[in-house]
């Protein structure tokens, strides 16, 4: 690891001012899970990490009927997974995080970190870029180890996908997300935050390097039904193949109103607008059935991984079954 100054400020606003302008000139360190091995690796090389722990505003968890929950950004997985309210009212939120399948890292991973974490595709991880290029320039996932990659929104130059458990759960839920710079708050849908790079400069979110994500809100359950529903490889440590999250508004058996978002499947959380509207008054599992049929109908899988197109189906039936059954 290359040596790099360590600064702990204690407020928001002198964390913003530590902050550089410019991706890689400093790092923000939360629980460290993701940032010190990207490090270690020489990933990621910043002059300055910036621990935000100390910052005491942007721990806790708040919940009122009215306006909702808060989540600061130094929440752990833990908190989250084993919070009374969010697993009676957000169930969907406290599944993913449960999903996260190693105590220690729940222990220490945030919310924010797990949101801003950088993609698993190990060419990204081993020194290659977002786009990495063989020595002829031929595309190395297209032509290479593409089976944890993307189905969806793989159009290109970018094929990994979004790792974040949490993020398919937050859109589900109509979260938003609260960045602070030095310009003050700014807020975005949950939806908003997630981008797909076009060059190796840019990041997979749109906050800015000098902006610290803060705090999430996510607007009153008011009888939504949610859940979570992730397709692993194997129960020990490791990120979904495919996982899906929804959010029901149910009249009777029948489903009034639908968010559905897959996980692990693009490189950005894949929203199924179509399949929200296809879903929208059925009831039963023909309904469900069909709603997760047109979620996939524009997969276009890799040489590799065309197994994920039946596994993000069954993930979204499945979720959308469990939501339906209470969400519990
Ligand atoms: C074995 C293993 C299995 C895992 N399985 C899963 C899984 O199934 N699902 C899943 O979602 N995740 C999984 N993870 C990832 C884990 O959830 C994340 O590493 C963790 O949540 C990151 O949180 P952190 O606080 O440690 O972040 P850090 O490592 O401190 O930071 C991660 C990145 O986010 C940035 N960052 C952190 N906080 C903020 C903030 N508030 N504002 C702006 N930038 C910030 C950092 O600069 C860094 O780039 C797994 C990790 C491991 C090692």
């Amino acid at each position: 690891m290359k040596a790099f100054e360590h600064a702990s400020p204690t407020t928001k606003e002198q964390a913003v001012s530590l902050l550089g302008n410019q991706w890689g000139e400093t790092e923000i360190l939360a629980g460290g899970t993701d940032l010190l091995s990207l490090m270690k690796e020489y990933l990621s090389s910043p002059k300055r990490v910036v621990n935000i722990k100390e910052i005491k505003e942007l721990q806790g968890i708040r919940y009122s009927p009215g306006a909702g929950l808060r989540l600061g950004a130094l929440v752990t997985l833990e908190e989250l997974m084993d919070h009374a309210t969010v697993k009676k009212e957000y169930p969907a939120l406290a599944q993913a995080a449960e999903g996260v399948r190693s105590q220690q890292i729940r222990n220490s991973g945030t919310v924010g970190g797990d949101l801003c974490q950088r993609p698993r595709c190990w060419y990204f991880r081993n020194g290659f870029g977002y786009f990495p290029k063989g020595e002829s320039g031929d595309d190395l996932v297209v032509n290479g180890e593409n089976q944890y990659h993307a189905i969806l929104g793989n159009s290109g130059p970018a094929y990994f996908v979004n790792p974040s458990s949490l993020a398919p759960a937050l859109i589900a839920l109509k979260a938003k997300i609260r960045l602070f710079g030095a310009q003050g708050w700014r807020e975005v849908e949950a939806e908003q935050f997630f981008v797909t790079p076009k060059s190796e400069g840019e990041r997979e979110y749109v906050l800015k390097p000098n902006e610290i994500l803060g705090e999430i809100l996510v607007p009153p359950a008011k009888g939504i039904k949610s859940a979570t529903y992730e397709v692993r490889q194997k129960e020990a440590l490791d990120w979904p193949l495919a996982a899906a999250a929804v959010a029901l508004k149910v009249n009777g058996t029948s489903i009034k109103e639908a968010r559905l978002v897959l996980g692990h499947v693009a490189p950005v959380p894949w929203r199924c607008q179509e399949a929200e509207t296809v879903l929208g008054g059925k009831s039963g599992e023909e309904g469900i059935a069909e709603a997760a049929q047109v979620a996939l109908k524009e997969a276009k899988p890799l040489s590799k991984n065309g197994y994920k197109v039946q596994l993000a189906r069954v993930a979204l039936k499945r979720a959308i079954l469990q939501a339906a059954q209470g969400g519990a």
